[in-house]
């Protein structure tokens, strides 16, 4: 299983960060090493700026290799929640270094995933709010009609490089909003109103 991340989907959060709209899906990986699925988050001490990005998380269900756009929604069927988490202060040496990102996104637990996933057929993918709290307050809110690349063209550009396998997650973009989190913090993710995870920061 192998956990892929696309970078600036979402042109409000691509501005927060100084960063130009991509023409293309920036993507990235993150091992499964990386994967946290419990309450309880360590905040590693290796950081002193960990910035939550909650993100819509596509769960591949079928092999695919050079899949074309039209027929990228045969590729899954179930929609999660999960944070991107990323550590900004390493991100920005290693930007300016021109080092690449793992350092600051691919360390263990930092990807947060629902263990709720929900049936596409449920959901309209081209509208889609989800949000994130922070202690009860809302600090992220997005709905994938402001996506830049749909799930599907995102589908479709990954696999022309990277074939896909089953139980493969993407992780599909974040919107404006994201911010430190720290001790004692306690976020929780929606899609539209159902709550899919709760996280605890120790
Ligand atoms: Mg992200």
């Amino acid at each position: 299983m192998k956990i892929i991340c696309i970078g600036r989907n979402y042109a409000d959060h691509a501005k927060e960060m100084n960063s130009p709209v991509p023409k293309e899906p920036i993507f990235f990986m993150k091992p499964d090493t990386a994967l946290h699925r419990e309450v309880d988050f360590y905040l590693p001490d290796f950081t002193k700026d960990l910035h939550h990005e909650i993100e819509i998380v596509v769960k591949i269900n079928k092999v695919g290799k050079n899949i074309e756009p039209q027929f990228a929604s045969g590729y899954y069927t179930e929609i999660g929640l999960g944070i991107d988490f990323t550590a900004r202060d390493i991100q920005k040496i290693c930007k300016e270094s021109g080092l690449p990102w793992e350092k600051a996104k691919a360390f263990d637990s930092s990807a947060v995933l629902s263990n709720t996933f929900i049936d596409k057929s449920k959901l309209d993918l081209t509208n889609l709010s989800f949000s994130l709290t922070n202690n009860g307050t809302v600090v992220q809110k997005g709905t994938t009609a402001n996506m830049i690349f749909s799930i599907d063209q995102i589908i479709a550009h990954i696999s022309k490089y990277v074939t896909l396998k089953v139980g493969d997650l993407i992780y599909t973009g974040t919107p404006e909003g994201v911010a430190s989190v720290k001790i004692g913090d306690q976020l929780s993710g929606f899609i539209e109103d159902q709550k899919l995870f709760d996280l605890k920061v120790l």
